[in-house]
Formats: structure tokens, sequence, C-alpha cells
């Protein structure tokens, strides 16, 4: 199939072809006649599937297919992320597919001033793309109208209500007119995504690209079992040894994220930390530093590497290993991108086990240990359940509250000074384990 047989107009088709895109993912076969068709969509699609272009392309052909409306132009399409990044990505695809259409779009997110993003909307847009606190200050404020939207996108639902966001997303939807298309996309369906697509879909037509709950098929995955001291002698050892040039480190807290890039400097592996207590310049300059290749190794907690998309990313590296188990399928959903081969290997403390059981538990099958780290054999026991004695640290990942999921949205503040890059380009390559085997096990 080519993206011609789709249906898009020409000047889409000529974004796409610049992109440098030859046929379209399943996903975009998939969901754009579809969605042309004004159909509702309940779309399963991990990310690295292509999904946004799979909503973006039909809904700017939609739009293309009206007449223009008077200025100040009415908001029309209102695309809802959880996190600023994914906010500032979807919003940056819209421009890239929408480059030969005459739409205005704008991104909406917190963590930055609010003035420039009111002066924008009072100009009129056809596009808003937004995450939920953001967007319903600017509501409150009688800066943003939303009656006359007639596309809703609600991109990884999955993660909004992760993250507490089902009342601001409720406060949102009563705000929308009835009459609209919706599009719910999910990476996993648990029972409460199926609850609200039942209340926001009509008749969806249901598109599901991976298995349900599925990792991504062409990642590689490995245990690494080690005590925890030893990850982070092992993780140098593994950036110096493999010549890893990009490695995305996900790590449970922003604390420990700072403390290891740190630690990593000293290691000569250039590195920079990415989490929620980093001013948005911060985290704009790290993840741009991780693109372009000036530093080799991402820190990263998980709400801020929500959205994080780099072609053919690679190394994917779990420090800690996630509290929740299909953060394990969003943190390893960043490698083997589109098709791009891609290795996601966990450093497993004995204590983690329980997390592991319940991954694999969630994946359906047994991720391969390494037999020999070259450190201290430790056994993972996943039929153990948590450990009692020691108090696991906080998690970073699931604020418990809405309040706490705002707070570390909106936080703006203290940029450490991990996200400088280390002094050499090459890493010098840290002390070697006594004895090296990393052929897993299988
Ligand atoms: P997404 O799942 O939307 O985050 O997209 C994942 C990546 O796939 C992005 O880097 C896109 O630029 C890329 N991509 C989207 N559509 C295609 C396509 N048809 N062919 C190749 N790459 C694509």
């Amino acid at each position: 199939m080519q993206f011609s047989d789709l249906g898009l107009s020409e000047q889409l088709l000529n974004a796409v072809a610049e992109q440098g895109y030859q046929t379209p993912t399943p996903i975009q076969a998939q969901a754009i006649p579809v969605i042309l068709a004004g159909r509702d969509v309940l779309a399963g699609a991990q990310t690295g599937t292509g999904k946004t272009a799979g909503f973006t392309l039909p809904l700017l052909q939609l739009l293309q297919q009206q007449p223009i409306p008077r200025r100040p132009r009415p908001v029309r399409v209102l695309i809802l992320t959880p996190t600023r990044e994914l906010a500032l990505q979807v919003f940056e695809s819209v421009q890239t597919y929408g480059k030969h259409l005459p739409f205005f779009a704008e991104a909406i997110f917190g963590g930055v001033s609010i003035k420039p993003q009111i002066q924008k909307l009072e100009r009129g847009t056809d596009i808003v793309v937004a995450t939920p606190g953001r967007l319903l200050d600017l509501i409150q404020q009688k800066c943003l109208d939303l009656r006359h939207v007639e596309h809703f996108v609600l991109d990884e639902a999955d993660r909004m209500l992760d993250m507490g966001f089902i009342r601001d997303i409720r406060k949102i939807i009563a705000l929308l007119p009835a009459s609209r298309q919706n599009l719910l996309f999910s990476a996993t369906y648990a029972p409460e995504i199926s609850e609200l697509a039942g209340q926001l879909l009509h008749d969806p037509v249901e598109i599901s690209v991976a298995r349900r709950n599925a990792a991504a098929d062409t990642v590689d995955q490995l245990i690494y079992p080690v005590k925890r001291e030893q990850k982070r002698e092992l993780l140098a050892y593994l950036i110096g040894d493999g010549n890893w040039q990009q490695v995305l480190v996900f790590v449970r807290t922003k604390h420990g994220a700072d403390r290891l890039a740190k630690q990593l400097i000293k290691d000569g592996i250039r590195c920079a930390a990415l989490h929620g207590d980093k001013s948005q310049g911060a985290r704009i300059r790290a993840l741009e530093q991780f693109k372009s290749g000036e530093i080799t190794a991402l820190i990263a907690t998980d709400i801020a590497a929500r959205g994080i998309d780099i072609d053919q990313l690679p190394h994917v590296v779990n420090f800690d290993l996630p509290q929740v188990a299909e953060d394990y399928v969003h943190r390893i959903g960043r490698t083997g991108r589109a098709g791009a081969e891609g290795r996601a290997i966990s450093l497993v403390d004995p204590e983690e086990a329980y997390l592991l059981a319940a991954i694999e538990k969630l994946l359906k099958r047994q991720i391969p240990r390494v037999a020999d780290t070259g450190y201290d054999r430790v056994t993972l026991d996943v039929t153990a359940g948590k450990p009692k004695t020691k108090a696991q640290p906080q998690a970073a990942t699931k604020p418990k509250s809405k309040t706490a999921a705002r707070a570390g949205q909106h936080r703006a503040g203290r940029s450490g000074n991990s996200d400088k890059p280390g002094s050499g380009r090459s890493h010098s390559r840290p002390a070697r384990p006594a004895k090296r085997s990393p052929n897993p096990s299988r």
C-alpha cells in the first residue's frame, strides 16, 4: 500500500514525501481511511508505530475539505496529550504535515509562561495540542472556547489516566459540542480505558496494530541480574564496551536521575538528566543534545521521558524497573520505533524481582536473563513477592493524586547542572569487572 492509496490530498502527500516516508505504517493504513470517513476510533497502538501521523494527516485533510472560517479562527481540532514533551512533539507533527496548508496550530502546556499562549490564542487557531491542566487554566481565563471543536483526540489515554487526569478530561469533554468526532489512542488497555472509551466514543472502529499489552516485537529484551550497588558501574561498562552512542536510561526518581547523571559524567560519559523538576528550557535542551548526538546518555524519569521520539533509538536501559508493569511497555517502546531494531536492557536487583514478575505476567513470557554479568551472581526470585523489610523508594512515576501529578507538571525552576555534557566527546572506559560474559542464557 502507498500513501497515495489512502485518499490524502496532494499537499499532505507532498509533506509526507518530504519526510521521506515510503509506505504507511499499519496504524496509518488502517486509521487514515476510517478517520477520513468521519468515524470514531479506538486505537490500540504502541508508541513508535507512526500513530501521530495516523491521526494528524486525516484530521488536516478533514479541515482542508471545509471552507476556511473567518478570523479569529475557532478551534476545530483539540488534541490532548499527557505531557508537555508529547504535546510539543504532536504539535511539531501537525506543523510538518500541514506545512503546505493554511492552518494555524498552537501547543498549550504548563511549565512555561501563559502570556504568549494567550496572545497566540487571541489571534485564533484551528488546531490546539494541549496538556489538560494548562488547557483548563486558559478556559477559566476565558482565553479559549471549545464550542466549535469538531474533532477530539485523546492521545496516550492510558498515561493520562495513570497521571490522574481523568477529572480534568471529563471537565474538558463536558465543554465540547455534542456532535464531534472522537479518537482515542492508548498503548495498553486497562479496564478504566474501556470505561472511558464507552463514554466517549460513538460506535467506534477498533484498530489494534500490536497485540494488546504486548511489547514491541522488534525490541530485543534482556535482563541483567545485578546488585543495586553495582548497577552504575555495569551501566558505564556496557556503554563503554559496546561503544553505545545513544542510550535512554530510565530511573525511578528525579533525585536518582540527577545522581546517576553526575556519576556517569565522572565516568567520562556525556549525559544529562531529564525530569519534572527541570525547567522547560533545560528539558528541551537536554532532548536536543540527545537527539543531535551531543550527549550519549539521557537519564530520565517516566513522566519526563513520555513522548520522546527519536528515530531508531538503539538502546533503552531500565536502571530501575518501573513500579507499574505497563510502564515497561512504554519505556521499551522508545526503541525499535517504526520497525527499527532496538535493544532494551533491564538491570534488576533481587529486591525488584517482584516488579519483574509483574512485567513478565503482563508480557505473558519470560525475558531472557544474562547468565554471567561479570559481577556477583544474584538470583531473581520472581515468586517471592514484594520484600517487606526495606521500604521501597518512593515512585516518581506515579503521583498518587491529580494535585501531585500537576505539581510535577507545572513546577518549573531549578535546573541542576547535570544537563551539562561531559567534557570529552568519547567516554573513557570504566573499570572492567572481574570477569565478563554478556551472553544471555537463551
Ligand atoms: P509515533 O508513533 O507517532 O510517535 O511515530 C514514530 C516515528 O515513526 C516518528 O519518528 C515518525 O517520524 C516515524 N514515522 C511515522 N510514519 C512513518 C512512516 N510511514 N514511515 C516511516 N516512519 C514513519
